[in-house]
């Protein structure tokens, strides 16, 4: 599946003295990575982007994003530059699944409001758009174990389709070691999230952020500050699983970005 993609690259924009470098994969589920000069404005599709002072700044692009984007800068002697980008477009898995009892398909009344409570608490935490330029690091595996589920799949129950799997799955026993795939700040941990069970999310700064899922415990608490390769959870198989497994996502704000495009190959 990775082996469709082409390998990271910098890519240089517009000539030396002005140069704009973007570190990605040009893919939907991607998180592109830059360098500008200091005090550079970028716009990426007219949104204006958070540049750090030292010219640091990244945008995600979500499992369907559309294929074509505009990159806009002001360069060091004023002058606007555009750069079109083109991205590859992905093929997701698609799983059928037919004749499954109704209450397997629609979760129960009397928990929606539990759902809704989760969500909320989920989306605040990753409202943080700090000015940390944590995600600029390499980011490393969080969990060892053979990757059980990847971003963008999707199932149909019944003719249904749910809602895509925006994770990597990482499959491991219950009290496997996860470690910060880069440095980054608590935003939350909640140990019993309906769906997703132990929850938790570390911001990387800029509204970037991972979350853990269906953990056994937590080992860090909101607002610490942790750096890469430090121990924050163990992997369990809370919430609404069938086995024991780490789904780690990654989020640029709202847009979900796939994390398996940022660390080295694994099977
Ligand atoms: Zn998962």
């Amino acid at each position: 599946m990775r082996k469709f993609f082409v390998l990271a690259m910098w890519l240089f924009l517009a000539s030396a003295a002005n140069a704009l470098e973007l570190d990605g994969e040009f893919t939907q589920g991607s998180l592109i990575r830059g360098k500008a000069p200091s005090q550079t404005q970028i716009w990426l599709n007219d949104k204006a982007l958070k540049v750090s002072q030292q010219g640091y700044f990244a945008f995600g692009f979500g499992r369907d994003a559309k294929l074509q984007h505009e990159l806009k800068w002001v360069d060091v002697d004023g002058k606007t530059q555009v750069k079109d980008i083109v991205l590859h477009k992905r093929d997701y898995q698609v799983q059928r699944i037919e004749g499954l009892p109704p209450k397997m398909v629609t979760p129960p009344e009397e928990v929606l409001a539990r759902i809704k409570q989760d969500n909320r608490q989920v989306a605040q935490a990753r409202k943080m758009d700090d000015d940390r330029i944590d995600f600029m690091q390499s980011f490393i595996w969080p969990s060892d174990g053979p990757i059980s589920g990847v971003y963008g799949s999707q199932r149909v129950l019944n003719g249904q389709p749910k809602r895509p799997h925006f994770g990597v799955d990482v499959a491991a026993p219950v009290g496997t070691p996860v470690y910060a795939p880069a440095d980054g700040v608590v935003t939350l941990w909640v140990p019993d999230m309906y769906y997703s069970g132990g929850t938790m999310i570390i911001d990387h700064g800029h509204s970037i952020s991972s979350t853990f899922l269906h953990l056994h415990a937590g080992h860090v608490k909101v607002g610490d500050r942790v750096k890469q390769g430090q121990l924050v959870a163990e992997i369990g198989a809370t919430g609404r699983v069938t086995g024991a497994h780490l789904d780690w996502r990654m989020n640029w704000g709202s847009e979900r970005i796939d994390p398996e495009l940022l660390v080295p190959p694994r099977n």
